[in-house]
């Protein structure tokens, strides 16, 4: 077999003969992962390795997973470029309990309802409804992610980041209330009545789909299809990305911007800063004052979620109740000094894991439902062992590029690829924050991001009764500890001899994402959500 030059032409490190014992459909299959793997990782097996003992055989009748993506999702599209992400678009502030079934059906409400402020006046008044079709997992499990309540906020004019908790408390309470929207003169009566939960099976170009419309009568005068495509981010149909400029360190794989990093003296944390600047045109004060907003914001959700009363019931039929602070109490009693570390760091994850389960404000870092792992190491890091200010920025920045690496190659949404794309990104962005705050030098920022995913591979998705309670919120709290175990490793082994990098786990991620039964993507369907018996 010969190897092409161009390490980007996946065909460049397929063999080309089929091995002896392989059939032609999994040498097809199997020379795809392969060349997935060498093109992010830039290496090919050698060909002895690819002509290896053929893999096992496939269990009869196993793996019905998703159907594929729409290739025209710029989701999708944008895998080829350049990272173009940004902070403010990577972490969002929100109401819990997920950014893809709670924080982004109401950014996509909340879309339609500046769109259609926008109509003639003339059309408007005409407009007597406006009806929101729920689809795919928003439809199955949006019961439990309070997606109705999300998208009916945003439909009434409320936004995501800046919304009254107490406003979506009392819709659950008050749910025959009519709400008024003023569109223009005229003024439309909407309620949750006015929020549909449609086809949970069919051809969707993205398993969270929704349209919106504004009617008068059966006729249609403004009608979007909108896609929740994971961490809060949305797209519709036609979606063109807003024009941005071209990054100072343009990168793709963690290997490039460790190059940059390294080749420039620097860290990647400064890599980040100048690529936020450059794309954006803000000044380094101004990124710099966004992440602290949200630095400021995770402190207070671990805070508030501490303070909550330890016989407070979150809401929802599982009737689990809040442990946060009994967890923090009795860790802080603890006679070993390494288990009240464990335990408090858990406790902290637990606190903003269940602000997200009350449905109050949470931080997409990168989703709702991972929103304790994040917040955990910062508030550890800040307000326990007072580490420097400016360090944990620098984490900040280090932990997005981890995250817009997954977000780019694979995924952040649960209902493409599981739990393993919301916890274990969520716990590898923490990794690379806490080796970040402690100087680590950038091949072991990477280790520690990589051991933090690699062990979170395969994880499903299956919240009980579709709640983003069992097993999300104690799973946040493995997160943040997996987070800190991974640091831990990459500081104190010899750093080169890590034989796992970044972007092959990344490869990883996203082909165990493919591969996974849909049944395990935030449908509720199979997994803890079948098993458990509520009662
Ligand atoms: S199981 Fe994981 S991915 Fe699924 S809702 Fe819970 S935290 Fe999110």
């Amino acid at each position: 077999m010969t190897l092409k030059n161009d390490s980007l032409d996946p065909s460049a490190v397929l063999p080309t003969e089929i091995p002896a014992g392989l059939d032609r459909r999994k040498f097809i299959i199997r020379s795809a992962v392969i060349g997935a793997a060498a093109v992010m990782t830039g290496c090919a097996r050698s060909e002895s390795e690819q002509k290896g003992p053929p893999p096992a055989a496939e269990a009869p009748g196993a793996s019905a997973s998703a159907p594929p993506l729409s290739a025209d999702l710029d989701v999708v599209k944008k895998g080829v470029g350049p990272v173009m992400t940004t902070v403010d678009e990577f972490y969002k502030v929100g109401p819990g309990p997920s950014s893809s079934h709670t924080i982004g059906p109401m950014r996509i409400t909340y879309d339609f309802y500046q769109r259609a402020e926008k109509l003639p006046a003339d059309k408007l008044a005409r407009a007597t409804k406006l009806q929101v079709n729920l689809f795919g997992s928003l439809s199955a499990t949006g019961e439990g992610h309070g997606t109705h309540r999300a998208a009916l906020a945003g439909l009434v004019g409320k936004e995501p980041a800046t919304v009254d908790p107490k406003f979506l408390d009392a819709m659950k309470v008050n749910k025959d209330q009519v709400y008024p929207v003023k569109l223009g003169a005229k003024t439309i009566d909407v309620s949750l009545k006015d929020i549909i939960y449609d086809a949970t099976k069919g051809d969707f170009k993205h398993p969270n789909q929704m349209t919106v419309k504004l009617l008068a009568g059966n006729e249609v005068l403004l009608e979007q299809e909108y896609y929740s495509v994971g961490g809060g981010f949305i797209e519709w149909k036609g979606y063109t990305p807003p024009k941005k400029n071209a990054p100072k360190y343009p990168f793709r794989l963690m290997k490039e911007l460790r190059a940059h990093a390294d080749g420039n003296k620097t860290t990647i944390a400064k890599i980040m800063l100048a690529n936020e600047t450059s794309i954006t045109g803000k000044s380094e004060a101004e990124v710099y004052a966004f992440i602290d907003k949200i630095i400021n914001a995770m402190v207070a959700t671990v805070k508030s979620g501490l303070a909550m009363p330890e016989d407070d019931v979150l809401p929802g039929p599982i009737k689990l109740h809040s442990k946060a602070a009994t967890v923090y109490k009795r860790a802080m009693d603890d006679k070993y000094q390494s288990d009240r570390g464990i335990g408090a760091l858990s406790a902290f994850a637990i606190a903003a894991s269940e602000e997200n389960g009350r449905g109050h404000l949470v931080i997409t870092a990168p989703t709702g439902g991972s929103a304790g792992v994040m917040p955990a190491i910062v508030y550890g890091l800040l307000e326990e062992r007072k580490v420097d200010r400016q360090k944990v920025r620098d984490g900040m920045l280090a932990a997005a590029a981890v995250g817009y690496l997954c977000k780019h190659h694979a995924t952040l949404s649960a209902a493409e690829g599981g739990c393993q794309a919301e916890i274990g990104v969520a716990s590898s962005m923490a990794a690379a924050l806490a080796a970040t705050a402690y100087d680590a030098d950038s091949k072991i920022v990477e280790n520690a991001a990589e051991s933090a995913l690699e062990h979170h591979l395969g994880m499903t998705c299956d919240p009980v009764a579709g709640y983003v309670q069992v097993p999300c919120i104690e799973r946040c709290a493995f997160g943040a500890v997996k987070a800190w175990t991974a640091y831990a490793i990459a500081s104190n082994e010899i750093a080169s001899r890590h034989r796992v990098d970044f972007d092959a786990t990344v490869a990883a991620l996203a082909q165990t994402a493919k591969d996974m039964n849909s049944k395990y993507k935030e449908t509720s369907e199979a997994g803890l959500a079948l098993s458990v018996v509520l009662c």
